[in-house]
C-alpha cells in the first residue's frame, strides 16, 4: 500500500498586502458616495500625488444647504440664486467635499480624473488634475474652517496616502497662483502640517513656518 502523501501546510505568504478595506475601486468606505459624471481618465500610468484644498459655498458663505452636491452633480437650480448664473453649464467637480461638521463627501473615484484645479502647475508640473485629488473644504475663501474639518481632512488625507507614507499637499492658490485665491488666509497650514506629522516639503514653501 503507498504511504500516505503528508498534508502540507499552507505555506504564508508575504505578498499580500494588508487589506485595504477602506477603498474600493478609488472609493473610500468612510465617505457618503454622490457620484458625479463629471470625471474622466487619469493619463496611464498616473497616480495621484499630490492633494489640492479648495473651499467653496454656494452661494458664497452660506453653509448646511445641498447645493454643493447639486453643482458637482449637475444639477444646481441657476435660476435659485443670482450669483448661480454665472455657473449654468459649468461641468466640474472635486473628489471629496467636506462639510462644516467634518462629514464628506466622495464624488468621483480617486482613480479617475476630477475636475477641479483648471489651468494649474505644481512644482513645475503643469495640468494638476492629471495627478492630484481634489478636496473642497465647505467654506469661504479667506474665511476661517471648522476644528471638525481639520479632523476629517487629515483622515482623508491619510487614507489616501496609505499607511505610513505621505503625499504632498497645496492649496488651490499655490498651482493656480494669480487666478485663484481658494482656501485663502483662513486656512491653518500650521495646523494641517503639525496634525499630519509628514516632511515640509509636501507642503508649499510659502505655509511652511520657519523652523
Ligand atoms: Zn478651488
Amino acid at each position: 500500500m503507498p504511504k500516505p502523501i503528508p498534508m502540507l501546510m499552507p505555506i504564508p505568504s508575504v505578498a499580500t498586502p494588508e487589506p485595504q478595506t477602506d477603498w474600493h475601486d478609488g472609493w473610500w468606505a468612510r465617505a457618503r458616495h454622490c457620484p458625479s459624471p463629471n470625471f474622466g481618465p487619469r493619463p496611464a500610468g498616473v497616480e495621484p500625488s499630490l492633494a489640492i484644498v479648495h473651499s467653496i459655498s454656494l452661494p458664497p458663505g452660506v453653509y448646511g444647504g445641498d447645493e454643493v452636491e447639486r453643482f458637482f452633480l449637475n444639477q444646481l437650480d441657476v435660476s435659485a440664486h443670482p450669483y448661480f448664473a454665472a455657473l449654468r453649464d459649468v461641468s466640474v467637480s472635486a473628489h471629496f467635499f467636506i462639510r462644516r461638521d467634518g462629514h464628506c463627501i466622495q464624488f468621483v473615484s480617486c482613480r479617475k480624473r476630477a475636475w477641479h484645479a483648471g489651468g494649474s502647475a505644481w512644482r513645475g508640473r503643469p495640468n494638476c488634475n492629471d495627478y492630484s485629488v481634489g478636496i473642497e473644504l465647505e467654506g469661504l475663501e479667506g474665511e476661517p474652517f471648522d476644528a471638525a474639518q481639520y479632523t476629517a481632512l487629515c483622515e482623508l488625507l491619510q487614507a489616501v496616502a496609505g499607511q505610513g507614507r505621505c503625499l504632498e499637499v497645496a492649496g488651490h492658490e499655490h498651482v493656480s497662483a494669480g487666478r485663484k485665491a481658494d482656501p485663502g488666509a483662513g486656512f491653518e497650514w500650521v495646523q494641517l502640517i503639525a496634525r499630519l506629522g509628514w516632511p515640509h516639503q509636501c507642503f508649499p514653501e510659502a505655509v511652511v513656518a520657519p523652523d
